[in-house]
């Protein structure tokens, strides 16, 4: 499909959701893609990508990030705590915070540092045991506690079940946000960004319709 596809049909969902132009940001989802995938949609001035490794992430970006100026790369998988350090120094966002450990692991970094990458609660929305995330009933008190932390949560996170009609998923997420005072809304991926856009998102994460199928062989 490619980049300029997708970024028409974004301009095209946020004028039919009656939103402004440019208020849904493409995260390119780069993870496991071919360096030439990556560097042809750098080449055309995409900035903004989203990874899900630590390892892989710090092995690919250090090297574009000096022949690209302006990258900015954020992660959107599960965030381990034993590798929290290096995320912190290699991320602008982390939107998956799902646990009060990594919370004060994050928090300590972020005193040590004296800054710290914007965060996402990631949001267990379905309820889905084998899935990371804060489940709806806690979450209220949860973004209490990592504020409590002087942690810079800008957002909520989600990944809907695969079988199930997306759309409730991103209103429900939305609604959990708005509660909460918060403005960003990370959800929606290749296949439901569009609806994601219609209930209200802010960072869309759209991997395999820019670059093609991944290949994990
Ligand atoms: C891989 C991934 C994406 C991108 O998925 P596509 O279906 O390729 O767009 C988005 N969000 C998360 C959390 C992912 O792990």
């Amino acid at each position: 499909m490619g980049l300029s596809e997708i970024q028409a049909r974004i301009a095209k969902a946020e004028a039919e959701a009656g939103r402004e132009a440019d208020s849904v940001k493409l995260i390119a989802v780069s993870k496991v893609q071919p360096a030439e995938r990556v560097e042809a949609v750098l080449r055309e001035g995409h900035r903004l990508f989203g990874e899900n490794y630590v390892q892989e992430a710090q092995g690919k970006w250090p090297a574009w990030r000096e022949e690209f100026p302006g990258c900015e790369v954020h992660m959107i998988g599960p965030l381990q705590s034993n590798k929290a350090k290096l995320a912190v120094e290699l991320f602008e966002a982390i939107h998956t915070l799902d646990r009060p450990s990594l919370g004060k692991k994050l928090a300590n970094l972020a005193q040590a540092r004296g800054a710290s990458p914007d965060l996402f609660i990631q949001v267990n929305t379905g309820c889905e045991p084998q899935k990371a995330g804060v489940l709806p009933d806690d979450l209220d008190a949860f973004v209490a506690d990592m504020r409590g932390k002087d942690l810079p949560v800008v957002g909520l996170m989600c990944i809907p079940p695969e079988s199930e009609d997306p759309a409730p998923h991103f209103a429900m997420l939305a609604e959990m946000a708005g509660r909460n005072g918060l403005d960003g809304l990370s959800m929606g991926m290749s296949s439901d960004f569009e609806k994601a856009i219609a209930a209200g998102a802010t960072h869309v994460r759209v991997g395999s319709a820019i670059f093609g199928a991944r290949d994990y062989s």
